[in-house]
């Protein structure tokens, strides 16, 4: 999931007083939860084999593993960001979704944002992606030469979706983005795929029943870009996986409240509590020279 920018004149004031709370608040003899900026601030992983803590919204790893600037079938972009790290089930199934994409005929896939160095929460942009299991890839299918990689800092995709939300716009949505959105939903190891509401709604006009609509899940957002999100690998106990999608395809009254007055709504105000904290073990996989 991916916020824009542009939120966080809201949630950064807000998220550094989160964190400060969070150290403000630390029972005596724990130390104080490390802020989003210092996850930012690493520059690299910490050595050793991929080892995740926590779940996709909380956590870290150390272990991770680049997905290089460019490959067979894909072009990173905002390169910048130095959100191109993540667990090597991640980097093998983009590597995987991208030599499909290609023997396909599709341009090279516009990959965004997967996970800081050794994860952790970010400053702006994102609620998960902090495990090394999340990662955006753009709806940007026509085509289009190889660009070098300072050009694509600045990418424009347009959405897919009306203003209104209700409906793809026909003349942006094609079956290629549909393709995509299947690609990734039918990689081993992928727990879900989310998409805008109205993008599962187009799905479901052609797709319906089919096993792999499943895990494609509707939220917010995610017009321009999907966002594929990896079940915990084998062997990371540590790791924590949300509850599996419901069983059937999704295209039933679990979409439909997407579109009802109740999902326009803003958000019911949180429950008073302190902030949820990274586990423990995270603090000195940031620390880690
Ligand atoms: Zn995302």
């Amino acid at each position: 999931m991916r916020q824009r920018p542009a939120t966080l004149a809201r949630r950064g004031p807000w998220l550094a007083m989160a964190f400060f709370l969070a150290g403000a608040t630390a029972a005596p003899g724990q130390a104080a939860e490390p802020a989003a900026t210092a996850w930012a601030a690493a520059r690299g992983p910490a050595a050793g084999p991929p080892r995740i803590l926590g779940a996709h919204g909380l956590g870290c790893i150390a272990g991770a593993v680049a997905l290089p600037p460019e490959g067979p079938g894909w072009e990173v972009v905002r390169l910048s960001r130095n959100r191109f790290w993540g667990h090597p089930a991640l980097i093998a199934t983009l590597r995987d979704i991208a030599g499909r994409a290609r023997a396909e005929g599709m341009p090279p896939l516009w990959i965004g944002d997967l996970g800081q160095p050794r994860g952790g929460p970010m400053p702006w942009g994102h609620a998960s992606h902090q495990i090394g299991l999340d990662a955006d890839l753009w709806f940007a299918l026509a085509p289009r030469p190889p660009r070098p990689a300072a050009s694509r800092e600045q990418i424009d995709v347009p959405s897919l979706v009306r203003p209104d939300g209700q409906e793809v716009d026909p003349a942006r949505y094609t079956p290629a983005h549909a393709r995509l959105v299947q690609l990734a939903a039918e990689a081993p190891g992928v727990d879900r795929v989310f998409v805008n509401p109205a993008i599962k709604k187009a799905l479901c006009a052609t797709h319906a029943g089919e096993p792999w609509m499943r895990r494609v899940r509707p939220w917010r957002g995610h017009d321009s870009h999907l966002h594929i999100r990896l079940r915990c690998p084998p062997g990371q106990a540590a790791c924590q996986d949300q509850a599996p999608p419901p069983p059937g395809d999704g295209c039933d009254a679990s979409l439909a409240w997407w579109f009802s007055d109740a999902a326009r709504q803003p958000p019911a105000p949180q429950p008073q509590g302190p902030p949820p904290r990274l586990p423990a073990a995270c603090a000195g996989i940031l620390s880690e020279r």
